[in-house]
């Protein structure tokens, strides 16, 4: 099961009762986050997740309302006494952007990797996640990003028996290690069934509508995209921005055949984002207005 929380739905800047555009996810004791504007702290709060096994924050880009945020929460998961290695991947230019943040948080307890993304597309594993990173078309360099939990094969006990595999390699073949043990190699696939679904989650924000986002989101449990203008009127002015419209996201969700669609980083002048719902929802069906905290909990398909 992957726990899903969108922090905040505002662009450019927080406001009373929308802080900024920033996801915190939760799997297996991990948590991960994209984008940590001005206040995302205080949004975690709300949510009432805890920041220390924060293990890996994506920026989506250096623009302050994705990035501002950085400084204090280091501070703050310094606080909580983290002390394991904390990793940063964002676009080209990351470690000098964190090295002048870090001026007002100098001392933490813990190491900070940076992982900085130069290829148009990069895979990253770490702590359960599959990731995958992606260039998209702003007005700075920016990256949507996809993450997946990827699932194996089911263990057959059975066919474990019929081969004659002792008890003690069945756990860690089930992992997906390959045994060399009394003159025998035991590999993964003598005991696995086929590969099962996963879970996939994308998130884009701050671009225009373009192909590999609708290519990298394809088949998604859920697709997080921006809609920094409602109305379909407004389509010069998201151009001229690198912004989308509600319908140009919804148009990207339909081509990848997501399941679901939640709408995000709106402008501050977009006062009540649910109104416009319908221009997104007439071309893709399963839209939402996500408001600040929409959560979900994405689980594995049953078999
Ligand atoms: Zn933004
Ligand atoms: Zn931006």
């Amino acid at each position: 099961m992957l726990d899903v929380c969108l922090l905040g739905t505002g662009g450019m800047m927080p406001l009373p009762r929308r802080k900024l555009t920033s996801l915190m996810t939760r799997y297996n004791g991990s948590n991960f986050m994209i984008d940590c504007g001005e206040g995302t702290q205080v949004a975690v709060k709300e949510k009432g997740w805890s920041f220390k096994p924060i293990d890996v924050i994506c920026f989506t880009h250096y623009h302050a309302d994705h990035i501002s945020g950085l400084p204090g929460l280091l501070l703050t998961m310094g606080n909580a006494e983290r002390t394991e290695t904390l990793t940063l991947i964002g676009p080209k230019g990351l470690v000098r952007v964190v090295q002048a943040l870090r001026v007002i948080a100098p001392e933490l307890p813990f190491d900070i990797q940076c992982i900085e993304l130069t290829q148009p597309e990069e895979q990253i594993e770490l702590c359960g996640y599959h990731i995958t990173a992606f260039r998209v078309n702003h007005n700075v360099t920016c990256y949507g990003y996809s993450i997946e939990i990827k699932r194996g094969g089911k263990f057959d006990a059975s066919r474990a028996k019929e081969q004659g595999i002792p008890l003690q390699y069945w756990n860690p073949l089930q992992k997906g290690q390959t045994i060399e043990a009394d003159g025998k190699i035991y590999t993964p696939d003598m005991v696995l069934g086929p590969v099962r679904k996963g879970i996939k989650l994308t998130y884009t924000t701050d671009t225009r509508p373009v192909k590999s986002i609708a290519e990298h989101a394809k088949d998604s449990d859920l697709f997080i995209c921006e809609g920094m203008y409602g109305e379909q009127d407004k389509e010069e002015k998201a151009k001229a921005h690198k912004h989308m419209t509600f319908r140009e996201a919804a148009l990207l969700a339909k081509e990848a055949q997501v399941k679901e669609l939640w709408l995000t980083h709106y402008s501050p002048s977009l006062v009540r984002p649910e109104e416009a719902l319908p221009e997104a929802s007439k071309v893709f069906p399963n839209t939402i207005a996500a408001r600040d905290r929409q959560s979900v909990e994405l689980q594995f398909e049953e078999e």
